[in-house]
């Protein structure tokens, strides 16, 4: 690292001037380069990435560029590194810095807003209305590492503190990964939907934000929680992080299932993390009247919406794009207080080097992955119990 004025770093923890970096090239395209360690600015620290999970839409940006932006545009071939869910151990202080220390674990929040739009304003800076407008003359100091800015799937990054989540030393570095997953679910749940104990949710999609929703729901208290979707498998992992009844759709009418399962109404949320073509349409009547809906998935296809149901019924409907408003926070506050095991979805772990291997295991679902992590300091290749 390069280190400028005012950087504050520590012999116990020395960092080189080059580090391993995954960048993609032509679309689908990774390959190990060299690049320098990036320093810390003011607001930044330098963290050292311990481990990295793989979402979705990382798959989506190697394979298609967007939603990453980089310098305005596609993702490719602009030396770009992506990866977002990671977690490490602060190594160095950008000038200024006293709101961590070098040597403590943190995991990471995706979006840096500008910090000086009308949405970071009032608070909604994964809104921000500078959003990738980051380079060049028009740098308006917005940062989504991993999508607008160098992301994860290297040995160190530049993070901004107001990025960052403190961990204890109870939870592991594959867990760590997962709290912003479980922070997406709950922004949506509590932070835009104003989520509180006794309301009826139901998740459609037993993904990992669909299953942490479960698990997030669960454990402030909504009833029932109820979960939909294809694979057994993860229904019933889904039971495990708290679901009071699963529905298998391919054996029963969602719609018909979520009412019956609710004493005959309509839930007051519905977390929609399928993507289905028929997922919006069922999910307005899966609520009841004045229900929300809260849409998490990324379909790729237009689809048709019974817009007059939604009028009729004064019900909500919101996306979301990840997490927000600090909900990483309070979803790290539910995971260090053991509300519920989040680490019951990581199921497979690979060394950095292999990253295109995990890569394949998280896009081809294979051995029943679900949340795939890759660690830089070289472990080997294994498979943990999803018990
Ligand atoms: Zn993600
Ligand atoms: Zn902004």
């Amino acid at each position: 690292m390069d280190t400028g004025t005012g950087v504050k770093t520590d012999p116990t923890l020395p960092i080189a001037q080059s580090m391993k970096a995954w960048v993609l090239g032509n679309p689908g395209e990774l390959k190990l380069a060299e690049k320098p360690v990036p320093a810390p600015k003011r607001a930044e620290v330098l963290v050292r990435i311990d481990a990295v999970a793989i979402c979705a839409t990382d798959l989506e940006i190697i394979d298609h560029g967007s939603p990453a932006l980089i310098g305005g545009g596609m993702p490719f071939n602009k030396n770009f590194t992506p990866g977002h869910e990671y977690m490490g151990t602060v190594v160095a202080l950008g000038p200024g810095v006293d709101e961590y220390r070098i040597g403590q674990r943190v995991t990471v929040e995706i979006h840096a807003g500008c910090g000086q739009c009308k949405r970071c304003r009032q608070g909604m800076y994964t809104s921000c209305l500078n959003y990738g407008l980051n380079y060049g003359d028009v740098d308006k100091g917005h940062r989504a590492n991993g999508f607008t800015t160098d992301g994860g799937f290297c040995e160190y990054q530049v993070n901004n503190i107001n990025t960052l989540v403190a961990i204890p030393d109870s939870m592991s570095d594959e867990e760590a990964t997962l709290v912003v997953t479980a922070g997406t679910a709950m922004y949506g749940l509590t932070e835009l939907g104003g989520l509180v104990a006794g309301e009826s949710v139901v998740v459609t999609g037993p993904g990992p934000i669909g299953l942490l929703g479960v698990a997030v729901a669960k454990a402030l208290g909504a009833s029932p929680v109820i979960l939909t979707g294809t694979r057994d498998n993860r229904l019933k992992i889904g039971h495990e992080l708290g679901a009071d009844h699963v529905v298998n759709v391919r054996n029963e009418n969602a719609v018909e299932a979520v009412r019956r399962l609710n004493g005959g109404k309509g839930v007051d949320y519905v977390l929609e993390c399928s993507g289905a073509p028929s997922a919006v349409n069922d999910a307005i009547r899966m609520v009841g009247r004045g229900g929300k809906v809260c849409l998490a998935a990324f379909p790729h296809e237009e689809t048709p919406v019974d817009v007059a149901h939604i009028v009729r019924n004064n019900i909500y409907l919101y996306g979301i794009r990840g997490e927000g408003r600090s909900a990483t926070h309070r979803a790290e506050a539910l995971m260090s207080q053991k509300r519920f095991d989040a680490a019951k979805i990581h199921t497979h772990t690979f060394a950095l080097d292999d990253l295109p291997t995990a890569i394949r295991y998280a896009k081809e679902r294979i051995d029943d992955a679900i949340k795939v992590v890759v660690k830089a300091k070289g472990v080997a290749a294994h498979r943990l119990a999803a018990e």
